[in-house]
């Protein structure tokens, strides 16, 4: 779902706004269905122009995108023609203007309904300690609110929103030709309310007619043990104001868990390195690993490899729901000491001799036999 607004115009992230309408002249005349060579595909990326353009036009939507990503998919139930996602009048009217002279073809009539708020995403990092146990974070972001002075219709306190004259609250304005081949039938949007049906004689101060203001605003986010790395939660309606009387939008934090020094996770196994003394991998050794709740006894046999893995069962991770947990997955690594006591000098240099009588072996004789296929 989200969609990089800025590459999809070709533009930098600190584009000027006439770098970014040339941009989306440039490319709207290149992928307009009306024009391109290959209809389908262009409809799609024509589709995907005027999304990008319709946020990054806009000052305040282009700034809340930049701050949250912002997943942009509740303006639903716009524009007919090209699957909705404009959730004011300007993206389509400026397209059609520019082609046909303010023209728009039929059975694009979108009614000026109340529209659901767009959701936000909030990304979140936590640790791997948190996705373990579970844990409340307070998070506080911006959000379009519906304004409290008008409560969301626009209109100044004590004034009504109209229904627009110009078209008699259908937002488009019908107008037959006679041309030689024929009647035509145009339908363009209502210059008057672009397109609204309606129209807000006396507009409300505190947000210019828009109905919603950005607002701060703060919650507690109940994050359950278990999740992982790309997780999501979905705080309902906690998203932007919607208009006209519509529901809000969603909230969505998506979670990252950061790198711990110690673990690392598949899915809901947890990995760890452990250090044993090359005494301990002959002679096999009983020792605590670490785990996320306290250490756990492990016992390994004599003569355990270097890179050997130790499954301890139900040690992991819990599942986000359900009682299960994953398993402790602990590789052995023999460490070699990098300095020895005289007496351990002395053991080692006799374990050598000792070692050395009972393997005829030349030492070259055991590196082949170290390398030779199974
Ligand atoms: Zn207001
Ligand atoms: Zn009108």
């Amino acid at each position: 779902m989200p969609t990089d607004y800025y590459s999809v115009l070709g533009v930098d992230r600190d584009a000027s706004e006439t770098d970014i309408k040339r941009a989306y002249r440039g490319l709207a005349r290149k992928y307009h269905p009306d024009v391109a060579e290959d209809k389908t595909s262009a409809e799609s990326r024509f589709k995907e122009i005027n999304e990008a353009y319709e946020i990054l036009s806009d000052p305040a939507k282009r700034q809340h995108y930049d701050r949250f990503g912002s997943v942009q998919n509740g303006a639903g139930g716009g524009a007919g023609g090209f699957g909705g996602g404009f959730s004011s009048g300007e993206g389509i009217g400026d397209i059609f203007d520019m082609f046909f002279g303010g023209a728009r073809g039929g059975g694009q009539q979108r009614a000026a309904g109340p529209e659901r708020g767009s959701d936000l995403r909030y990304d979140l990092q936590i640790t791997l300690e948190e996705a373990f146990a579970g844990v409340e974070r307070e998070i506080a972001f911006t959000h379009l609110g519906q304004c409290t002075t008008c409560s969301g219709s626009g209109a100044k306190p004590g004034t009504l929103v109209s229904r627009c004259d110009r078209c008699g609250g259908s937002g488009a304005m019908r107008s037959v030709r006679q041309t030689p081949l024929g009647q035509f039938v145009t339908q363009t949007t209502c210059t008057k309310c672009g397109g609204e049906g309606t129209f807000i004689p006396t507009p409300c101060e505190t947000c210019r007619g828009r109905g919603r203001v950005e607002r701060p605003r703060s919650l507690t986010v109940k994050i359950p043990a278990g999740v992982d790395d790309g997780s999501r939660i979905r705080v309902s309606g906690s998203g932007e104001g919607g208009t006209r009387g519509g529901p809000p939008g969603d909230l969505y934090v998506y979670l990252s868990i950061a790198p711990h020094r110690v673990f690392r996770r598949e899915g809901n196994d947890l990995l760890i390195d452990v250090a044993i003394g090359f005494a301990q991998a002959a002679l096999g050794a009983s020792f605590d690993v670490d785990s996320l709740d306290g250490a756990t006894p492990l016992t390994i046999g004599p003569g355990t490899q270097t890179g050997s893995l130790f499954r301890i069962r139900g040690r992991g991770m819990p599942t986000v729901r359900g009682s299960s947990r994953g398993d402790l997955l602990a590789t052995v690594h023999v460490a070699v000491p990098t300095r020895l006591t005289r007496r351990g000098r002395e053991l080692l240099e006799e374990y050598a001799a000792i070692e050395a009588e009972h393997d005829d072996k030349t030492f070259f004789d055991r590196v082949k036999d170290a390398f030779r296929p199974e």
